[in-house]
């Protein structure tokens, strides 16, 4: 049987995360000629996050959870993740419910018909979020796509499923300063893009501000420009 790892960083998703084990595992009822694994990662919440990994592993046993001592980031969290994960297919899903866990079925399908070596996914629209938002955004994918030979993808998500032989590649990169969205791209391999209308969280709050995002954008950029 094939298994597939989900890596959910996380911070302060006390309220998301009960709503997103409980849809994930209608969904897995659907494809039950895999094994599950998911790989909870608690970067450093400050609320109740890391009880209620806890709870749910007790509740669902193919839950597991990884926790830090402190916040390092969605960056981080997603790394130490992909260390772990064992799974045949690997993907990346916010615990929010903005990453529909509705669409594993349909990943799933185009990687075993064995075109392509991922599928990531690309949100078509920027509705609910704040213009000058958008503008820094699409700013940033201007400049970041004129200095780089790495293609970063407008509105790409992290949200991807890939092989593991993808996610190989990725864990042998050892970046100190991450930035997937470079990194995904730079190292190849097949990737087929599913675009979907955005999906406002579930519940609790962003986790970015204007500077969170700002510096962000800044080590894609000192990262990925001239590579
Ligand atoms: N996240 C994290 N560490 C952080 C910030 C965010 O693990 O320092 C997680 C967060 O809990 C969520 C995902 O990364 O599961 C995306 O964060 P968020 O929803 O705030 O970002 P947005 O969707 O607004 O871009
Ligand atoms: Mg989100």
């Amino acid at each position: 049987m094939k298994k597939v790892s989900l890596i959910i960083p996380c911070y302060n998703e006390e309220q998301a995360l009960p709503i997103f084990a409980g849809e994930l595992d209608k969904v897995r009822q659907e494809l039950r000629q895999y094994d599950f694994e998911v790989l909870m990662v608690n970067d450093g919440s400050s609320d109740k996050t890391l009880e209620t990994m806890k709870k749910i592993s007790e509740e669902y046993d193919y839950f597991k959870y990884l926790s830090f001592s402190r916040n390092f980031g969605k960056e981080a969290a997603m790394y130490a993740g992909f260390c772990n994960a064992d799974g045949d297919y690997v993907a990346v899903m916010d615990a929010d419910m903005q990453d529909p866990p509705s669409l594993l079925p349909e990943m799933l399908g185009i990687l075993e018909q064995g075109e392509y070596d991922s599928v990531a996914t690309r949100r078509v629209t920027r509705k609910g979020e704040p213009p000058i938002r958008s503008w820094f955004a699409r700013m940033f994918y201007k400049i970041i796509n004129k200095i780089s030979d790495s293609d970063v993808v407008d509105g790409a998500r992290d949200f991807r499923l890939m092989k593991a032989e993808m996610k190989d590649a990725i864990v042998s990169m050892c970046e100190y300063n991450r930035f997937s969205k470079g990194i995904f791209g730079w190292i190849g391999f097949r990737t087929k893009w599913l675009e979907y209308e955005n999906v406002e969280r579930v519940a609790g709050e962003t986790k970015w501000n204007f500077w969170k995002l700002f510096k962000y954008a800044l080590d894609g950029i000192i990262n990925f420009s001239g590579s």
